[in-house]
């Protein structure tokens, strides 16, 4: 079942208790199992508010368009998932909220901002969390935002989606003694020029971040890594994608708290210019599924 209609089905049946946070911005489900999903770029629900002056299909290529639609089955595994609904050009879900592109706007940003220049160099990408440029460089507004605007999409969007993976991963872990989370994405065939500090790389099948194994034992991503091998992908580890704010937030290896960021090559299942599903996703959501299977049989306390 579509998770959507799974929600709904949830709340004909009176079952709003095992879902712990209700917003218009994000679907989330409960999960039964020590394994957490999420999709933080995925959405594609452009709000009315969002005032962006690009054409669409430009700010649609920062989607990490049908990623969804490749876990569709984890729910029914016993898999919690949490899916942002809003796009990731209005607000980036896997940014802090101290990554604040202050050209972007029309007063000085009232909280902290982020001052490690490892952090910054997103930011100077125009890749905050709030985005001021595409992956090609093109500026997606000729507007400054205000202040309000921002904290409007944090209270909206931000704190709704952290909220979710949060308390699905407490209560994976409160009820197995362990979680494993994955963050899940999709990366072009080839790296775009304000992408990520590599313009023009050729992605591998899969990239695994584990932030150099900070955010999940390196064992369980080898482990992960080792399964998509041996369906015949080829797979990276930490380059050019170590992980980011979801994945260095609520990993905690030394607490049995895994959080591993798995990016996936979008030309295995989509046209890029049409964003069309293309003849490879089934196979590759097949293969997906035997990773979850795989996962949901393997205690990481005992690699
Ligand atoms: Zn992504």
């Amino acid at each position: 079942m579509h998770p959507v209609l799974q929600l709904l089905s949830a709340r004909a049946a009176g079952r709003w208790a095992t879902i712990p946070f209700m917003s218009f911005a994000i679907n989330a489900i409960a999960g039964r199992t020590p394994l957490v999903l999420d999709s933080p770029h995925s959405g594609v629900d452009y709000p009315d508010d969002f005032g962006h002056a690009c054409d669409m299909p430009l700010l649609r290529t920062a989607e990490d368009t049908h990623v969804e639609k490749l876990y569709d089955f984890a729910p029914q595994l016993g898999a919690a998932w949490i899916e942002a609904l809003f796009p990731r050009s209005y607000l980036d879900a896997n940014r802090n909220t101290t990554e604040i592109d202050e050209s972007l706007l029309d007063e000085p940003w009232p909280d902290p901002v982020e001052t490690d220049p490892v952090v910054l160099a997103k930011v100077r990408l125009g890749k905050g969390l709030i985005w001021r440029l595409t992956d090609d460089g093109l500026p997606i507004y000729k507007r400054q935002l205000s202040v309000a605007e921002v904290q409007a999409r944090i209270d909206r969007c931000w704190k709704p989606y952290h909220q979710a993976v949060r308390a699905a991963i407490d209560a994976a872990h409160d009820r197995h003694g362990y979680s494993i989370h994955l963050n899940c994405h999709s990366m072009p065939a080839v790296a775009s020029s304000h992408a990520t500090g590599n313009p023009g790389m050729v992605h591998a099948d899969f990239v695994l971040g584990d932030r150099e194994g900070t955010s999940t034992d390196p064992r369980l991503s080898r482990a992960v890594g080792e399964h998509l091998q041996g369906l015949g992908y080829g797979v990276s580890y930490n380059h050019p994608y170590k992980g980011v704010e979801l994945v260095r937030r609520y990993g905690d290896p030394a607490r049995h708290r895994h959080s591993l960021q798995i990016e996936v090559n979008r030309k295995l299942y989509m046209d890029e210019q049409t964003l069309e599903l293309n003849e490879g996703f089934q196979p590759l959501k097949r293969d997906l599924r035997t990773l979850i299977e795989r996962l949901l049989g393997l205690d990481p306390r005992e690699l």
